[in-house]
């Protein structure tokens, strides 16, 4: 059986170094805001050419603490991709505000920005991008829109550590950029963490003030913060995973040109890949006639598969209130309903490469 994808596999690539950095926290005595998340915030911040780096909780918290820094509450507007991850939408509904959604791009499965302007109202305060799959969204349009009518751009880069629009890494265009470190992602932690990105001095230590309590100076509070913090030991693992990233990362874009160069058959289509766009592929997603006769037959014949994702957020079932139908936003719909994500990871073997195409061939 080939697994979808292995953990174990990827922990086992650098064990020793994991094993040391995680050691070595644990016997610090120092387990929160301490020296290993300081420097793995400054290691971040100078990877991707940003001023700040703010280590959090998870992925989701950093979402929420990015729109609740930006003042973005009740009868305020975020546009937001209609396929993504809920996670994406939790950070604008957690905060009152209201998601605004902007249908996909077909070929790419990301947020059409041609679709965003006809969003945009006087209560539109940001555009929250999600660079899904491994893959950067247009930010040339999206920055260009977001100029032009006056509003803030939150990065959900909890895909695509390392990837690329034009060059340049993607979380350093927007006001604000979010990052997962679930144990999945590009560069992921042995836990939960995430982080904030951001070059807005102001923003940044409100970020650290509403992470820590909401408070600057101990027992001083000025605003209703949260308990979100990225810990010693993941911040300390952290450091190994970025070392390795750009590795890792080539290690699954190498599995990838082979499955586009392997893969020919009418009912499996490969998504494109933008040429101003470094993809890497944190996922492998394919659109397939039958979803299900697709994932049933490669089970049949040893391969896991999943599906990204099957319920898009808007007809998510705690947002029945929003009144969305699966119509509303066809390519999104027609994205949940017909794709379905190959085997992709580091530590995968060649021969499982080559038998993921043989399978896919022989659908
Ligand atoms: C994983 C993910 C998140 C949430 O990150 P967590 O660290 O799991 O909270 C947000 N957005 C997207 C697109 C994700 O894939």
């Amino acid at each position: 059986m080939i697994e979808y994808t292995s953990l174990l596999q990827n922990y086992n690539l650098y064990k020793e170094e994991y094993e040391e950095a995680a050691l070595r926290a644990l016997r610090s005595g120092w387990y929160i805001l301490g020296p290993e998340l300081e420097s793995f915030e400054e290691q971040f911040a100078s990877y991707l050419g940003a001023k700040h780096c703010i280590g959090v909780n998870s992925g989701t918290d950093a979402l929420i603490l990015a729109v609740r820094a930006l003042g973005i509450g009740p009868g305020d507007e975020v546009i937001v991709p209609a396929g993504t991850y809920i996670a994406s939408v939790l950070g604008v509904t957690e905060n009152g505000a209201e998601p605004v959604y902007a249908d996909s791009d077909p070929e790419t499965l990301l947020i059409d920005a041609d679709k965003i302007e006809g969003a945009i109202t006087d209560k539109t305060k940001a555009i929250l991008p999600v660079h899904l799959y491994g893959q950067a969204c247009d930010m040339t349009k999206i920055m260009d829109i977001a100029k032009r009518h006056g509003l803030y751009v939150i990065e959900d880069c909890a895909q695509c550590h390392g990837s690329k629009w034009n060059g340049k890494l993607t979380g350093t265009e927007g006001t604000v950029s979010c990052f997962s470190f679930y144990p999945t992602k590009p560069l992921g932690a042995l836990g939960d963490a995430g982080a904030l990105v951001t070059d807005d001095d102001e923003l940044a230590d409100k970020l650290r003030m509403l992470r820590n309590y909401g408070s600057r100076v101990k027992y001083v509070n000025e605003s209703i913060g949260r308990n979100s913090r990225l810990d010693e030991v993941q911040a300390a693992v952290l450091k190994v995973g970025l070392k390795h990233l750009f590795e890792t990362n080539g290690i699954r874009i190498r599995i990838a040109e082979k499955y586009l160069q392997g893969i020919h058959n009418d009912k499996v289509k490969l998504t494109l890949t933008d040429p101003n766009a470094t993809h890497v592929y944190h996922l492998f997603p394919v659109i397939v006639d039958d979803q299900k006769k697709f994932q049933d037959y490669l089970l049949e014949n040893g391969v896991k598969t999943q599906v990204h994702y099957p319920i898009p957020p808007y007809v998510a079932e705690c947002y029945k209130n929003h009144g969305h139908k699966w119509e509303d936003f066809p390519n999104a719909a027609y994205i949940a309903q017909h794709e379905v994500s190959l085997p992709i990871y580091s530590g995968m073997k060649d021969e499982d490469v080559q038998e993921v195409i043989r399978v896919v061939n022989g659908y």
